[in-house]
C-alpha cells in the first residue's frame, strides 16, 4: 500500500493500531512502549527511529501504519523567537501551529479546522469559509510537531489556530482527553478560544471544568459585533448570560478578547460601552493589537487610543491586559499561511 493510504497511528485516537497489535500477535507492552515514544518523544518521526524495536516489527509497522498525519513542512522563525509550523495534511490541506516562547515556558497555538465557517471580516482563517474539520488525531500530530526541545513539562496551550473549535466539538474533546494523560499537560494550563457558541460553551463547562475560557467579543453592542462577525452564533445577550452560568459553574474567569481596529472599536465611547457590559462580572479582558493582514480592509489601532482605551479601562478596576504581538514577521495571525495554501 502506498504511505499515504495507509492510517496514521494516531487515527481514531490509536484504536486501530492497538487492534493490530492484538491481531497481529504482537506483545502487548510493544503497544505501551510505542505510545512512550509519540507522546514522550515527539523529536521521533518514524518507525524506523525507535531504538528498542526489532526490525522486523519496524518493518511490519511501516507495511500497514504511517508514522504521523502530517508532514512538517516549513519552521518560520521571527527575531522574537516564535515560531510558524506549516503541517501538510495527508489530503493536501494545510494547517498550522505558532509556538511562543514565554518566561520559562512556551505557548503552543493549534488549529481545530481548515479554513472556518464563520468569517470574521478581520480574520484571515475564515475568509473563504470551511474546507474541512481536524480529525483528534491530526490535532495531537500537529502537537507533537510543534513541542519546544523543553517537552510538554512547561507548555501552555491555546486552542487560538484556525477554525471555531466548539463547531468540532467532539473531535476537540477527543485531544483534549489525551493532552493530560497523554502529553502531560495540566488542564489549567489549556485555554480555548471561541466566538460564542453556545452549546459548546455549556459542554466545555461540563466536560472540561478546570481548563480555560477565551471568548471573542470584539465590540461592547451587538450592532457592531454584527459588522466585525456576521454569522457570529449567539447575540451578546445570550452569550453573557451564558457565561455567568459556566463562571458559576466552575468559578474560572472567563477572558474576553478584543481586538483592538482603528477607528472601529477603539475610541472611548466603546470602552466605556464595554465597562457598562461588563460591570458585576468577575472577568478579564484581553486586548489584541490587531494584526494587519495585507490587503485586509482593517488597520491596528493607534498606539494612543490602545493606551487611552487600557487606561480607562484600568481605572475603572477591570482586569486588561494587551497581547503581546507575537509571531507578526512569521505570518501574521494564525489562518494567514495556511489561507494562501489552502485555496
Ligand atoms: N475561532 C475562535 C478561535 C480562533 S481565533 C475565536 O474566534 O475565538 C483566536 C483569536 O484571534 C480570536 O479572538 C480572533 O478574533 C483573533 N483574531 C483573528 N484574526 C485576527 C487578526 N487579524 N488580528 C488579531 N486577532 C485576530
Ligand atoms: Fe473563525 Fe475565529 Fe477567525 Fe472568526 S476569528 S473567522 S471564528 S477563526
Amino acid at each position: 500500500m502506498e504511505e499515504a493510504s495507509l492510517p496514521s497511528i494516531s487515527e481514531e485516537l490509536f484504536k486501530p493500531l492497538e487492534n493490530w497489535f492484538i491481531e497481529a500477535g504482537e506483545k502487548p507492552y510493544r503497544f505501551r512502549q510505542l505510545m512512550d515514544w509519540y507522546f514522550k518523544r515527539p523529536e521521533v518521526r518514524s518507525f524506523d527511529e525507535l531504538a528498542n524495536f526489532p526490525k522486523a516489527l519496524k518493518e511490519k509497522l511501516n507495511e500497514n501504519f504511517a508514522f504521523l498525519s502530517l508532514s512538517l513542512e516549513d519552521v518560520n522563525s521571527a527575531p522574537d523567537g516564535s515560531k510558524k509550523q506549516t503541517l501538510i495534511l495527508r489530503d493536501g490541506f494545510v494547517t498550522e501551529t505558532v509556538t511562543m516562547p514565554m518566561e520559562g515556558y512556551s505557548t503552543v497555538c493549534l488549529s481545530t479546522q481548515v479554513g472556518c465557517p464563520v468569517g470574521c471580516r478581520f480574520c484571515f482563517s475564515g475568509r473563504h469559509g470551511l474546507k474541512r474539520n481536524l480529525t483528534a488525531g491530526e490535532m495531537a500530530d500537529s502537537l507533537r510537531c510543534s513541542l519546544p526541545a523543553s517537552g510538554a513539562e512547561s507548555l501552555n496551550l491555546v486552542i487560538m489556530g484556525m477554525g471555531e473549535p466548539f463547531y468540532n466539538y467532539e473531535a476537540l474533546k477527543a485531544f483534549l482527553n489525551i493532552c493530560k494523560g497523554g502529553f502531560g499537560i495540566g488542564s489549567r494550563r489549556v485555554t480555548v478560544s471561541t466566538v460564542g457558541v453556545l452549546p459548546g460553551i455549556e459542554r466545555f463547562a461540563q466536560d472540561f471544568p478546570q481548563m480555560n475560557l477565551a471568548v471573542s467579543l470584539h465590540a461592547p453592542n451587538e450592532e457592531l459585533r454584527r459588522k466585525l462577525i456576521p454569522r457570529a452564533p449567539s447575540e451578546i445577550k445570550e452569550l453573557l448570560p451564558s457565561l455567568k452560568k459556566y463562571f458559576a459553574a466552575t468559578k474560572r474567569l472567563v477572558t474576553f478578547e478584543y481586538a483592538m481596529i482603528r477607528d472601529v472599536n477603539d475610541s472611548v465611547m466603546e470602552a466605556k460601552e464595554l465597562c457598562e457590559l461588563l460591570r458585576g462580572f468577575d472577568c478579564k479582558v484581553n486586548l489584541i493589537p490587531l494584526n494587519d493582514v495585507p490587503g485586509g480592509e482593517f488597520k491596528p489601532s493607534a498606539k494612543e487610543s490602545l493606551e487611552r482605551f487600557v487606561n480607562y479601562l484600568r481605572e475603572r478596576d477591570m482586569n486588561v491586559t494587551v497581547r503581546r504581538s507575537l509571531g507578526g514577521t512569521v505570518g501574521g495571525a494564525c489562518g494567514q499561511l495556511a489561507d494562501k495554501r489552502n485555496n
